[in-house]
C-alpha cells in the first residue's frame, strides 16, 4: 500500500453495497472514505426495500381477515394517506441512522457527484480525493421508456410517494415492481391495469406460480393486457392517455413505468480509466476487480448472473472487507441467494430452479399442495404450492413456493440448501411445533 494516499479504500455511492462492508473495514483500522451526492443508504432504505415492506404489511391485514371472514368481521380499508405518513416514519430516519454508524468508525462522507481522474484519483466538486482502492457501488436507476410524452409517467419512487392514491392506475412492465404495486394498489382501492409488451409476467419465476398470482389479481380487479406495445403517452386535461399497438388507447390518472432498472455507469470517468462496463453492469471478474486492477466493484452495478438484489449487495460488500483486510484471497463465492416477490400470495424461490431440474435428470422434482396439510387449514390458506428439488443423494438443492408464507418458508429452507444437509441432518433439525417451519420441514 502507497502512504501517499488519504484513504486505503474509496466508495463511490452509499447503499448496500457499500455500507455494510465499509463499516467493519474502517472499524479495522482502515482509512475509509465514502462519496454520496444523494441520501446516504442509496435506494434499499430510501425509495425501495424497506418503504414498500411497509406499505404492503397492510395487505397481508386485508387478506388474513378475508381468509377468516365470518371469525373476524368487519370492514378493513387502508388509508392511503395514514399508510404513506407510516412509511415515512420507518424510512426518514435512516440516513441520519446510517450516517452515524459511518462517523462511528471515522469514516469519511464526502457529499457530492464523483468522478473518477484516474485509477486512485475521485473528483468531487472540484477537489480530488486519492486512494490505494476504489470501490465503484453506484447501483442502479430506473429504466425510462424512450416514448414521446415518457416524462408524464412516474417511477417506484413517486408511487411510494403518493399522498392521495389515484383511482386508475396504468403500469407498465410485469416484473417485481409492477406486480408489488399493483397489488397494494389494487388492495388500496385503485383501478389498475398492467399493460405487457409480450406475453409473460415474472419472466423469470414459476410461470405456473406467477399464474396462480395473476388469476387472484384478476379476481380482484386488475386487468393485464398483453402483447401491449406502448407507442406514446399524451396529457388530456386532468387524465393521461396511453396509446399502444397504433390504435389502442387507454385513458388514467396516473402511469407507472416499471421496466426495469438500468446502471448508474455514466458520467464516472469509466471511459477515461479505462473500466470496462455494458448494459448490464460494470464488469468483474471473481474477486470483484474490474479491468483496472485496483479499482473493485460492488453491489447492483456489477454486471452479473446473481439476482441485484440487497442481499447479494451485502454479500459482496462483505467479501470485499475480506479481500482487503488478507481474510482471503479466494475468489468469492455466491451462496444460494433467494429471491421473493411481495405479492399476496407471495412467490418466493432458491436454487435450482423448476425449468433447470426438468432438463436435467439427476434431479427429482417434488411438489406439495399446501392447502391439503391441517396447518395451513388453520389460515383457511386455500392458494399454496411448493416444488422441492433433489440431486441424486437427496440433497434439497432448489426450492420455489407460491403462498402467503412463500418467503418465511423459504427462509426455513437456506441452511439446507446452502449447506447441503444430508437427510440424517435433516432429521435432526427439530423446529418449534406448531409454527411455519415445523410444517415446511414436514414436506421435505
Ligand atoms: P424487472 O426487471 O423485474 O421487470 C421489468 C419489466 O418491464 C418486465 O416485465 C419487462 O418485460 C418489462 N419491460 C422491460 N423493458 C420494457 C419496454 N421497453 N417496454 C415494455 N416493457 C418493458 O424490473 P422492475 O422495474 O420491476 O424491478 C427492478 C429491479 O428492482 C428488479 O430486477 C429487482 O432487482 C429489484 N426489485 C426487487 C424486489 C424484490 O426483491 N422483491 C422488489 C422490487 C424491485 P420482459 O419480461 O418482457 O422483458
Amino acid at each position: 500500500m502507497t502512504e501517499s494516499y488519504q484513504f486505503d479504500v474509496l466508495y463511490l455511492g452509499a447503499g448496500h453495497g457499500t455500507f455494510d462492508g465499509a463499516i467493519p473495514l474502517a472499524n479495522s483500522g482502515k482509512r475509509v472514505g465514502v462519496v454520496e451526492a444523494d441520501k446516504i443508504g442509496g435506494t434499499c432504505p430510501n425509495r425501495g426495500c424497506n418503504a414498500k415492506i411497509t406499505l404492503d404489511n397492510p395487505v397481508q391485514l386485508l387478506r388474513h381477515q378475508e381468509r377468516l371472514d365470518g371469525i373476524i368481521n368487519g370492514n378493513l380499508s387502508i388509508d392511503w394517506a395514514a399508510n404513506v405518513e407510516h412509511e415515512h416514519e420507518v424510512i426518514d430516519g435512516l440516513p441520519d441512522m446510517i450516517t452515524g454508524l459511518l462517523d462511528s468508525v471515522d469514516i469519511k462522507i464526502i457529499r457530492g457527484r464523483g468522478k473518477l481522474l484516474d485509477a486512485h484519483t475521485i473528483e468531487v466538486n472540484q477537489q480530488s480525493y486519492t486512494a490505494d482502492k476504489i470501490v465503484l457501488a453506484t447501483g442502479l436507476r430506473p429504466h425510462r421508456l424512450d416514448v414521446p410524452g415518457a416524462e408524464l409517467a412516474h417511477d417506484s419512487t413517486d408511487f411510494m410517494n403518493l399522498k392521495h392514491l389515484p383511482e386508475n392506475i396504468v403500469i407498465i412492465g410485469a416484473g417485481y415492481i409492477s406486480m408489488e404495486f399493483a397489488t397494494i394498489a389494487n388492495a388500496a382501492g385503485a383501478d389498475v391495469t398492467v399493460l405487457l409488451r409480450h406475453d409473460r409476467a415474472l419472466r423469470k419465476f414459476n410461470q405456473s406460480y406467477v399464474k396462480q398470482v395473476i388469476d387472484d389479481l384478476e379476481k380482484r380487479g386488475v386487468k393485464f393486457i398483453y402483447n401491449a406495445e406502448v407507442d406514446q403517452f399524451m396529457e388530456d386535461g386532468s387524465h393521461f392517455t396511453i396509446t399502444y399497438n397504433d390504435t389502442e388507447s387507454l385513458t388514467t390518472d396516473w402511469i407507472l413505468d416499471a421496466t426495469g432498472r438500468i446502471p448508474n455507469v455514466e458520467k464516472l470517468g469509466l471511459d477515461e480509466v479505462g473500466v470496462n462496463y455494458n448494459s448490464n453492469g460494470i464488469e468483474v471478474n471473481d474477486h470483484l476487480q474490474t479491468s483496472v486492477a485496483n479499482i473493485y466493484a460492488s453491489g447492483d452495478v456489477v454486471d452479473k448472473k446473481q439476482p441485484k438484489l440487497t442481499p447479494t449487495a451485502i454479500f459482496e460488500s462483505s467479501y470485499l472487507t475480506q479481500l482487503f483486510t488478507d481474510k482471503t484471497t479466494a475468489a468469492i463465492n455466491y451462496p444460494a441467494i433467494p429471491t421473493v416477490v411481495f405479492t399476496s400470495p407471495q412467490i418466493a424461490e432458491v436454487g435450482i430452479t423448476v425449468a433447470e431440474a426438468q432438463q436435467n435428470p439427476d434431479y427429482t422434482i417434488k411438489t406439495n399442495h399446501l392447502p391439503d396439510g391441517w396447518f395451513r387449514q388453520v389460515d383457511k390458506e386455500t392458494l399454496g404450492d411448493n416444488t422441492l428439488i433433489y440431486d441424486r443423494d437427496h440433497h434439497l438443492v432448489g426450492a420455489s413456493e407460491v403462498s402467503e408464507h412463500a418467503a418465511d418458508a423459504i427462509n426455513v429452507l437456506l441452511p439446507a440448501i446452502e449447506f447441503q444437509f444430508t437427510p440424517e441432518q435433516m432429521a435432526r433439525i427439530v423446529h418449534l411445533f406448531p409454527t411455519l417451519g415445523a410444517d415446511v420441514w414436514d414436506q421435505i
